[in-house]
This record gives C-alpha cells, structure tokens and sequence, in this order.
C-alpha cells in the first residue's frame, strides 16, 4: 500500500529504505524539501522520503527520479544526524538542545512557552512544514530535549 503521507501522527516508515544505507525512512512534504535544499531541478511532484539512519549522508530521497540530496546539501543540518549538542530542538525559532538546556537550568518551571520565552523568541513567526527537515512540528523534540535537561539538572542536584 502506497502512503500518502500527512499523517502527523503516524510512527510507521512505510516500510521505505534508504537506497544507500537500506536504513528505514520516513515520508516528508515536498514544502520541506524544497526550503530546505540548494537544488532547483527536483521532481516535487514525487514523494519524498527522509533517511532515519543518523550516521548515512543521505538526507532526503525519491525513489522513482533517483534524487538523492545529502546532508551537505542543505541550508540546516538535520538534529539525528548532527553533533549532540547542537541538535535543533526547534527549527522556526533557531533553538539548539543547548540553549534548552540552558534555560531548563534557569527556571523554576521549564515548559515550551517559557522555555522559549526566557529565550527571547517569543516574536519569530513559525512555519514548521517546511522548517523542520521531518514536516512535523517541534512539541515532541522539546518534551524530549527538556527531559533530557532535567535529568541533567536533577543529577546536579543530587551529586
Ligand atoms: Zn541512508
């Protein structure tokens, strides 16, 4: 069964694979593709994939036109297949697990909406779809960058 994709709760890879590491991927926007990526000659009519596999170069891929665009390729490194510390926890507003971390060490009670207030980036205009290099929003990569935080913040504690 062919997926049409724009399920944005959908865990499923579709069964696709990447044609360079066979590492399951994931369906993405055209939208997505397009902002994100130098090239100009893309088939955005055709659905594209992203490759899950943090260490293959391959970011986004269509099957029946052979693109291939690697990571290089585009204007925003992709958080799974970057150096932890500079993994994107939010791609609109430019927020880095870094700066979360950072302000999870700084507030009594660190929720997104303060988070990215005490980050002074309450002003940024979002348009996750073609921001974030998987077309989904950014809630779930902030639950987990600030549980990641407080565990950090709660092992200081304790030592
Ligand atoms: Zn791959």
């Amino acid at each position: 069964m062919e997926c049409t994709n724009n399920c944005s709760t959908c865990s499923s890879t579709c069964g696709k694979q990447c044609p360079v590491c066979k590492a399951s991927a994931m369906g993405v926007e055209s939208a997505t593709v397009l902002n994100l990526s130098n090239r100009d000659n893309l088939h955005l009519d055709k659905q594209f994939y992203i490759c899950l596999n943090p260490k293959c170069k391959v970011v986004y891929f269509n099957e029946e036109n052979n693109d291939i665009i690697e990571h290089n390729e585009l204007s925003v490194p992709v958080w799974f297949k970057s150096n932890f510390l500079n993994y994107i926890v939010c791609y609109c507003r430019k927020i880095y697990l870094k700066d979360v971390i950072r302000a999870v060490f700084s507030l009594e009670n660190p929720t997104k909406e303060n988070i990215i207030t005490f980050l002074n980036k309450n002003n940024i205009e979002t348009n996750c779809l073609i921001n974030n290099p998987v077309s989904r929003d950014c809630d779930i990569l902030f639950k987990n960058a600030i549980e990641y935080a407080m565990d950090l913040k709660n092992n200081q504690k304790n030592e």
